[in-house]
């Protein structure tokens, strides 16, 4: 394999990189929009993650990439050759990277039946499209906001759901569709819409950096990385395994994260406050900082955590509020977050919960 710049050479970007970060841990927090000018480290960034998870165990010989320990998710094909008595063969695959151009249609995303060789032959024919090869990897979106609004909804809502199905008179094809989106955009080339930008999970804005010392170490990691790729590429790679595996010790703690409450009050008095629409939100900041949490190696929620996942989760939602104007800025959600706290401590009830589902159930305090 070619060896690829680095994950821990990146310099700098920090939010960036703890957002891929959180995503892999968590991939239901529902990927990262990138903002920021081109030339950046956006796209080495993506790749690079990808390249550095840890090897995911797939049914050996299905083009999804079903996870054999996960029948529930299993694609069409998996399901009935297991109905039909057959041990599926296990292997291992690395973490895809599928760069999706921005002139992809909707089949070219979604894959498309032989309807002609169904109604024929009687045979159903799924030739998979860029959400079969994504399932379980990074999907990456360079320029989002120039892609065909409803390909970005197809995108997201794949992402959202985990599965993506394609019907056509009457035969339907499904398989499993989780992977970590990762869309970039240039906001001096237009913004995405309202809608689409909310269902972002988290959002990260690139900023230039200004620190010589920073920038030239940018110009030396570059020029080494450029003359000699494998030698590099080998000097990092103690850091590389390092991360590769606090996110796969993550992944695993990831379950056994706890949070109460009162976790949950303070993040929808705080949400509420800052006038962010409820539910998308309040979820998208819980699943970030139990993420984090189980990063930190912790099975408890602490108010970092979920400072941490305001940070991440709030710039694309605050930006269209009418009080935008007032920018608000972290020290604010900090402030509210201990405001919260305070408000919520009269609340006698301190149950816990690792079911991420269970706060559908609880009312904001108005
Ligand atoms: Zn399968």
């Amino acid at each position: 394999m070619p060896c690829i710049f680095p994950f821990t050479a990146i310099v700098g970007q920090e939010p960036m990189k703890r957002a891929l970060i959180l995503n892999a841990i968590h991939p239901q927090i529902g990927g990262v929009l990138i903002r920021g000018e081109r030339g950046t480290a956006k796209s080495t960034a993506a790749r690079a993650l990808a390249a550095l998870l840890p090897e995911i165990d797939v049914v050996a010989d299905c083009p999804f990439g079903c996870d054999p320990d996960q029948p529930a998710m299993w694609c069409t094909r998996c399901h009935e050759r297991a109905q039909a008595g057959e041990t599926l063969p296990r292997g291992k695959r690395r973490t895809g990277f599928i760069d999706l151009p921005v002139s992809a249609t909707e089949d070219r995303v979604v894959g498309t039946l032989d309807i002609e060789r169904a109604i024929q032959k009687g045979e159903r024919r799924f030739e998979p499209g860029v959400l079969a090869a994504a399932n379980r990897g990074v999907l990456y979106v360079d320029e989002v906001n120039l892609l065909d609004d409803h390909v970005v909804d197809l995108l997201l809502d794949a992402a959202a759901m985990g599965v993506n199905v394609v019907e056509r008179e009457g035969v339907s094809f499904s398989h499993p569709a989780r992977f970590i989106l990762v869309g970039t955009m240039n906001p001096e080339e237009g913004d995405l819409r309202p809608q689409l930008l909310d269902r972002f999970g988290l959002c990260v804005e690139i900023e230039g950096i200004h620190s010589p010392g920073a920038r030239v170490q940018i110009i030396e990691n570059n020029l080494a990385f450029e003359s000699a790729p494998e030698e590099f590429c080998e000097e990092h790679s103690p850091k590389e395994r390092m991360l590769s595996d606090e996110i796969a010790r993550a992944r695993e703690l990831l379950p056994e994260v706890r949070f109460t409450r009162s976790d949950l009050l303070t993040i929808a008095t705080m949400m509420s406050q800052l006038g962010v629409d409820g539910h998308r939100a309040d979820l998208v900041m819980l699943k970030t900082a139990r993420a984090h949490a189980a990063f930190e190696g912790r099975t408890r929620l602490t108010d970092d955590d979920i400072l941490l996942a305001a940070e991440l989760a709030l710039p694309h939602r605050l930006r269209r509020q009418p009080l935008q104007d007032a920018q608000v800025t972290l020290s604010d959600v900090a402030q509210r977050l201990v405001d919260a706290r305070a408000r919520n401590l009269t609340e006698p009830e301190e149950s816990e919960h690792q079911d991420e589902n269970v706060q559908t159930t609880v009312k904001k305090k108005a």
